[in-house]
């Protein structure tokens, strides 16, 4: 959490700032005993046991915007708010989309060990394509959907969507410049595919094998919504035999990722430790969001 959001929740509430308690499930219990309210990002596993070490508490603030780590019903039955930063990391997101598509599209991540080392690929790299003109298929179209279609759209990118819960006729297509289509279409049609939906029963293994075939041979998928949503094995199988043209993973089944994984030294993929929504500028934001949401909470 960002030190001048501590700082403020310090002036008028007794905040025990330890980032190490993560790591330290047993300490943590104990520390909650005496707890109105929590502060968790996304590694915390707030479960009964937890809610149950925790009798005092009234609010917990997640430092993001996912609560698949937060057994939201729990909270409800005990009258605990789960006050997330709806909205605050979203722009970092969709940047990261934009910025990773780019990469990709063009291939030129691919040469610097090379060109350092003399070598000189330029033919290998020559056919890199251009964001303009390309077709983004934006699947989960909330918040951070609907900014990456306003971004895709100023750099020329005809961007096309699907959400089960927003008809045709919802006024985030027309704002956004984005056209509404079927699952399996959007799939067809794109040349880059970005994910943007939480991790539930409903969207788990939503894009297995039989949906990642359904990808163009060129086409790249881009995933910062949640692991588990796409099958890592059916993917990396895919871009090892050339049946899909790279992929940028944010997020995992499992993180960290553990060695041995599927995804080590596969071609095409770039991977990142979940920072997707995590820039100097939103820490700030989700920070300043979730100190004010708990402080109000605790003081109603
Ligand atoms: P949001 O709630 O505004 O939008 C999510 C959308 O997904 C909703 O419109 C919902 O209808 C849609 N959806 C649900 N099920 C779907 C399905 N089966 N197919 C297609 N769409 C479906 O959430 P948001 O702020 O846009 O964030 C989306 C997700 O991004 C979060 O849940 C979180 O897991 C992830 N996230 C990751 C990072 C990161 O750093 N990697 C940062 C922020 C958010």
């Amino acid at each position: 959490m960002d030190g001048a959001a501590i700082e403020s929740l310090s002036r008028q509430f007794d905040v025990h700032a330890d980032p190490a308690l993560v790591d330290d499930p047993a300490r943590l219990l104990a520390c909650l005993k005496d707890a109105d309210a929590l502060i968790v990002r996304n590694r915390t596993q707030v479960t009964r046991a937890l809610l149950d070490a925790a009798p005092r508490l009234v609010a917990i603030g997640r430092l993001g915007v996912g609560l698949d780590n937060i057994d939201v019903d729990a909270c409800a039955a005990r009258g605990v708010a789960v006050l997330p930063a709806t909205g605050a990391n979203a722009r970092a997101v969709a940047e990261y989309v934009i910025a990773t598509a780019m990469l990709l599209l063009r291939g030129a991540y691919t040469s610097s060990d090379a060109v350092a080392a003399g070598a000189w690929p330029r033919a290998a790299l020559s056919n890199g394509r251009e964001a303009a003109g390309s077709t983004l298929a934006i699947i989960g179209f909330g918040g951070i959907g609907q900014l990456v279609a306003s971004l895709a759209n100023a750099i020329g990118m005809t961007a096309i969507g699907y959400d089960p819960a927003q008809p045709p006729d919802a006024p985030c297509w027309g704002s956004t410049g984005a056209r509404p289509v079927p699952l399996d279409e959007a799939l067809r049609s794109a040349d880059v595919v970005t994910l943007h939906m939480p991790l539930t029963n409903a969207t788990r293994n939503l894009l297995d094998a039989t949906r990642l075939a359904l990808l163009p041979s060129h086409a790249i998928l881009i995933n910062t919504s949640r692991g588990g949503i796409v099958d890592e094995a059916a993917l990396a199988s895919a871009l090892r035999e050339g049946r899909l043209g790279g992929a940028a993973l944010d997020v995992f089944a499992r993180e960290p990722l553990q060695s041995g994984s599927v995804l080590a030294d596969v071609p095409n993929l770039i991977l990142t430790p979940h920072i997707a929504g995590l820039t100097a500028q939103s820490n700030m934001r989700v920070s300043t969001l979730v100190a004010s949401r708990v402080a109000q909470a605790l003081s109603d």
